[in-house]
């Protein structure tokens, strides 16, 4: 049996100086119960906590180790940079050849900002097709997260969603009064708000593999069918990125999914678990941010070299090795069929959906193609799966709207003992 003992104790700490004891919501464990792990150290696909328990893990820092943790080209590159300060402030060759290494990679792309965070990234692509095209709305989908800014916090996935909040106190109206919704995968519905708001809505933002209310794929037809209204309306197409980048193919949703957008959002994987994210897309759409243009956007650290030098060490494994993505194609696929014997095995209701590393289980007899979908899904159920897997060694995301992240430093074996821990779990479950 593990033990706690110093995870519990550091949490009562926390709760003290730090607001529920996190710096992030999702992580208090407040929707599955239970104390949050305080982690120690990370290696490959392994977490260890602060009692020493070791856990095969899901979540890779929500989405960013996607070669496994302290990966060792990107600590060697971080304590090199090191030596040569942390911050600037002024350019450097570091960023030129970020962005250039993000154009070979990603199609579609002629010109990238850095900034610090998927949020950031998300909420400045926002302002620039608002910039871009002089008008004010945008579209987004119900169960999509597109970072904290207070115009994303209406219908929102991953935290939003999992506590349940339905308005967020501190958002304005002003703020979330150009903020239009539709359902996730229903291009009818999106038509309607286009004819609705004739020549008002500057920008559809989506994640075109949802993960921030479970894993939730794009139904044939519909991103292309977004790609064309857009194209229609002369509004832009932003693919939020933030977890399909440089995680489903090397050029993201766009390659995968052979979707072009105008301006793309990334996060996590960009950064390989340092705080960074940018914004990108064309030339003639780019060129409206200062300094060349009026849309402003800035930030003190963007373009950090300690980011960049991280960050463009994954990028560079990845892209010399493209074989990382059917790997982690293969294991996920394995992972996927295991569980499924298992769950078809005892009559556990279910429905499994994944693409490339990312994967999420849904206790649901329907098909989960949205959000209605997804949270008509058995929390109760994952509760129960969540806790007997933690306490087993297998660490899942603390919630049933987050998608799993599968990293490439694990082993068959580790997903073996992850498929055993879950067929224990149910077993439990059913007794
Ligand atoms: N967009 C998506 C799709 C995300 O998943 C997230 C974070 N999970 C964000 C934006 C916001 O990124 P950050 O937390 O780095 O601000």
């Amino acid at each position: 049996m593990y033990e706690y003992t110093s995870s519990k104790s550091l949490f009562e700490r926390a709760q003290q100086s730090i607001p529920g004891g996190v710096n992030s919501p999702v992580r208090a464990f407040k929707s599955v119960g239970g104390t949050p792990l305080f982690i120690e150290k990370a290696e490959g696909a392994y977490l260890y906590d602060a009692d020493g328990n070791r856990y095969v893990d899901y979540i890779a820092s929500w989405g960013p180790m996607i070669l496994g943790h302290a990966y060792r080209p990107v600590i060697e590159a971080i304590k090199k940079q090191a030596e040569k300060s942390t911050s600037f402030g002024a350019p450097t060759a570091l960023e030129v050849e970020m962005a250039e290494l993000i154009r070979s990679m990603t199609p579609n792309i002629d010109q990238v900002r850095m900034v610090n965070s998927g949020t950031e990234a998300c909420m400045s692509a926002i302002r620039l097709a608002r910039g871009y095209t002089g008008k004010n709305k945008f579209i987004k989908f119900e169960g999509c997260y597109h970072g904290h800014a207070d115009m994303f916090l209406v219908k929102a996935g991953s935290g939003v969603a999992t506590f349940g909040i339905q308005e967020v106190p501190g958002v304005t109206k002003g703020a979330s009064q150009d903020t239009l919704v539709a359902p996730y995968n229903d291009l009818e519905a999106v038509k309607q708000l286009v004819a609705d708001h004739k020549n008002e809505i500057a920008a559809i933002i989506i994640e075109p593999v949802a993960g921030n209310m479970g894993c939730v794929l794009p139904e044939k037809g519909f991103l292309e069918g977004l790609r064309k209204v857009c194209t229609q309306e002369n509004m832009v197409l932003i693919l939020d990125e933030v977890m399909t980048g440089f995680r489903l193919a090397k050029g993201g949703a766009q390659e995968k999914l052979k979707i072009d957008a105008d301006l793309v959002t990334y996060g996590k994987v960009i950064g390989a678990g340092l705080p960074v994210g940018a914004f990108a897309g064309r030339r003639e759409i780019m060129q409206h941010i200062s300094p060349v243009g009026n849309v402003y956007q800035a930030g003190t650290l963007s373009g950090n070299p300690l980011a960049m030098s991280a960050g463009m060490a994954l990028l560079k494994e990845l892209n010399a090795h493209p074989e990382h993505y059917s790997e982690l194609e293969a294991k996920t696929t394995y992972l996927r069929t295991g569980l499924e014997k298992v769950l078809a095995g005892m009559g556990i209701d279910h429905k499994i959906n994944h693409l490339g590393s990312m994967i999420t289980v849904f206790f649901s007899k329907a098909p989960v193609t949205d959000f209605a979908s997804a949270a008509a899904a058995c929390g109760e159920t994952f509760k129960k799966f969540f806790h007997g897997l933690l306490k087993r060694g297998v660490y899942l995301p603390p919630s049933a709207f987050e998608s799993w992240f599968l990293n490439n430093a694990l082993t068959y074996d580790d997903l073996d003992f992850t498929i055993n821990a879950a067929a224990e779990t149910c077993r439990e479950i059913l007794n």
